[in-house]
């Protein structure tokens, strides 16, 4: 047992046995008085009851936010302000880090190393965003003639934000501190299977000097809470984290009212290793790219390309290492993979394997749910590699979200972007090489928002994040996105003498 877990378990734990929404600057019950019970995936036990928000208590949250918005003041503090009051949310988060590790960990099964990670930059979000605004704004244009032309950006009003439940804490930061940095008011539904960590931060929100109204969180049904406020007549703008198909769906209900849209969904990302790579850390970066966060995760690299002179050595060497990986506690710090968020999706990633089996794959490592010592009630997977697959197999087209990866072999720079590319996702892209001209070269082909060269990390806070094709569009992470929580209007002026008269009347 290392020390870590020793002080988890002497620590009294810090979860509460009930959360409530935020509306409107209040903790409250849900208008029916029911709940969602969220279970811990590593274990299967209860953790929490959560207030379950109806249409009404969304609809209670839109006239918050709309009235927070149209009459409220937080738009109208000085940027320093609301930089200030940024900034004091990060620096509760961190007082609470302990706090919001516990109940991610609770929440979704991810191991403590993975949580502390995402909580860090979580609050590292709310840090630069508490930068970032105080240098946006628009621009001068030089013109024509004797005009002035600038530009002001101006908050886009009330923003729904739809959150996934993989990164339940980032993704609600990544969401949350830019909106509220331009002025924005937002009602934030977490999802169903992990909604702790964002009625915290919500909390922290108030207690940071937020006013009542301007961030709002509703945990409740997809199909009923997040559709009500993607079809509100009052909401402005729908920012969306989940999979295509939603996404999709979302964007078609959001233009009957011609919402401002922003949807970061799936992806099913390229994994290249050149023959010139340093093999140590390719094996190593490719593990995390797969197996990080169990395989749940967006930008998961579960495409792997391999040279063919080196296909069989790199192979050899992932294959040990994927055997070698340690599930378990989630709370220990050995820990390196963590459990499946449920049943279902446990489910699902099974089902692809079995499709890989069908369609003549071979399995090198893996391939079945994973039994743990003393998790027997938890969702476990075993760290899976596929090999002898085409392009033609589900297990090599779609999105899994587990711990699997297929192998495949390429012989030239040529064939490995054709491959990498040859998808209907955009999101990752890794790239492994030695030869500089080279990984500039492949980078400049690749259809995907971002590239790793020689890197397994792609989500810090200033790297622009988001998708090409499928995988959605907008940006997070980065100033960028400050533009897409703003409109921009533009002034004209003439400072000319004589008076204009266009018509010559
Ligand atoms: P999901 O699409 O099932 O659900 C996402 C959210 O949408 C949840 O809060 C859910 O309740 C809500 N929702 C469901 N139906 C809805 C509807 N009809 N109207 C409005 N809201 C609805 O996704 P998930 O299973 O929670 O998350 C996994 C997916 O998220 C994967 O596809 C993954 O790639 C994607 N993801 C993308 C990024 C990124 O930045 N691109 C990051 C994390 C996760
Ligand atoms: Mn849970």
């Amino acid at each position: 047992m290392s020390t870590i877990q020793q002080s988890a378990a002497e620590k009294p734990s810090v979860k509460r046995d009930f959360y409530h929404l935020i509306i409107n600057g209040e903790k409250v019950e849900s208008s029916n008085g029911g709940t969602i019970k969220t279970y811990n995936p590593a274990t299967g036990e209860l953790v929490a009851n959560v207030a379950k928000a109806t249409k009404e208590d969304a609809e209670n949250a839109v006239q918050a936010a709309r009235q927070a918005f149209d009459h409220g003041k937080w738009r109208k503090y000085p940027v320093n302000k609301r930089s200030r009051v940024l900034n004091k949310i990060a620096s509760i988060m961190r007082s609470r880090f302990n706090e919001l590790v516990e109940l991610e960990i609770l929440d979704t099964g991810k191991s403590l190393s993975t949580a502390q990670g995402q909580v860090n930059q979580a609050i590292e979000d709310f840090e630069f965003y508490a930068g970032a605004i105080v240098s946006h704004g628009g621009r001068v244009n030089a013109l024509p003639g004797q005009f002035h032309n600038y530009t002001e950006k101006e908050p886009v009003g009330v923003c729904a934000q739809i959150i996934p439940w993989n990164y339940p804490l980032m993704m609600a930061a990544w969401k949350i501190a830019p909106a509220i940095a331009v002025g924005c008011s937002i009602i934030v539904k977490p999802a169903s299977l992990t909604p702790l960590t964002a009625i915290v931060l919500g909390e922290i929100c108030l207690e940071a000097g937020v006013p009542a109204g301007v961030v709002n969180i509703v945990p409740g049904s997809g199909s009923e809470v997040g559709n009500y406020l993607v079809e509100h007549e009052l909401v402005d703008k729908v920012a969306f984290t989940g999979s295509t198909p939603i996404g999709k769906n979302i964007m078609a209900r959001a233009s009957q009212t011609l919402k401002r849209v922003t949807l970061e969904l799936g992806g099913k990302s390229p994994n290249i290793v050149f023959a010139d790579c340093d093999m140590e850390a390719a094996v190593a970066g490719s593990l995390y790219g797969i197996f990080y966060n169990t395989g749940q995760s967006c930008e998961a690299r579960s495409r792997l390309y391999v040279h063919e002179d080196i296909y069989d050595e790199f192979v050899n060497k992932f294959v040990e290492k994927t055997k070698q990986l340690r599930l378990g506690n989630p709370f220990d710090e050995g820990t390196q993979v963590g459990s499946i968020i449920d049943q279902n999706q446990l489910d699902v990633i099974d089902g692809f394997v079995q499709s890989a089996i069908t369609d003549g794959a071979d399995i090198l490592a893996g391939g079945k749910a994973a039994v743990v010592a003393g998790f027997e009630n938890g969702y476990w997977y075993e760290p899976t590699v596929i090999a002898n697959v085409n392009h033609d197999m589900k297990v090599v087209k779609e999105e899994i979200f587990g711990p699997v990866v297929v192998i495949m072999k390429f012989k030239d720079e040529k064939e490995a972007v054709k491959l990498a590319n040859d998808t209907e996702f955009g999101l990752g892209s890794a790239i492994w090489t030695k030869d500089g001209a080279r990984a500039t070269r492949v980078a400049n082909q690749i259809q995907a928002g971002i590239v790793m060269v020689n890197c397994p990390f792609s989500a810090m806070p200033g790297t622009p994040f988001g998708g090409y094709k499928q995988s959605g569009f907008g940006r997070e992470l980065c100033i960028e996105t400050l533009d897409l929580y703003t409109e921009t209007k533009s002034i004209v002026s003439y400072y000319g003498s004589h008076p204009l008269n266009p018509l010559g009347v």
